[in-house]
């Protein structure tokens, strides 16, 4: 599990809720195969599938295979490439490049992180508003 070398001297307020482990972890299940999901995308070290709550016609979720409780745990930045090149594919795959999508990172309990395991999402198919809610 990737954890950020200073994590235990960060403000509690930024990180309480987000620092997981993976044995119960959802996403983690859904990379093992023991939950299920509609996968639409799959390398050796990112899966995307479908939100299970959609928060728009098109939400789908990019994740990393390995464990990362947040955004902020993320100690190799090359993963966050893997995770925007991954988007950008499916973005295209999907045919969302006219009209535009969106690409959020919820990450701790303020910014509506729920699941600690970090995730992009996808979303595309209707206008969203800014500032979000
Ligand atoms: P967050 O609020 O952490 O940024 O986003 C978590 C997302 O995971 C939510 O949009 C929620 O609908 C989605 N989600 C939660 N549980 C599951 C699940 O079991 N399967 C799938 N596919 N999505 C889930
Ligand atoms: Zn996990």
């Amino acid at each position: 599990m990737l954890q950020p070398a200073s994590w235990d001297k960060m403000a509690p307020s930024c990180t309480d809720g987000v620092n997981s482990l993976p044995g119960n972890c959802v996403f983690c299940e859904i990379v093992e195969g023991r939950r299920k999901a509609a996968i639409l995308y799959e390398d050796p070290e990112v899966l995307a599938f479908r939100d299970i709550l959609p928060q728009a016609p098109t939400h789908i979720l990019i994740v990393p295979k390995e464990h990362v409780p947040s955004a902020v745990a993320v100690s190799d930045p090359d993963l966050w490439s893997k995770l925007m090149d991954v988007a950008r594919k499916l973005a295209l795959e999907l045919g969302c490049e006219d009209k535009g999508y969106r690409l959020v990172v919820n990450s701790g309990p303020q910014a509506g992180q729920t699941i600690p395991h970090l995730h992009v999402h996808l979303l595309a198919g209707r206008s969203f508003r800014w500032p979000p809610g």
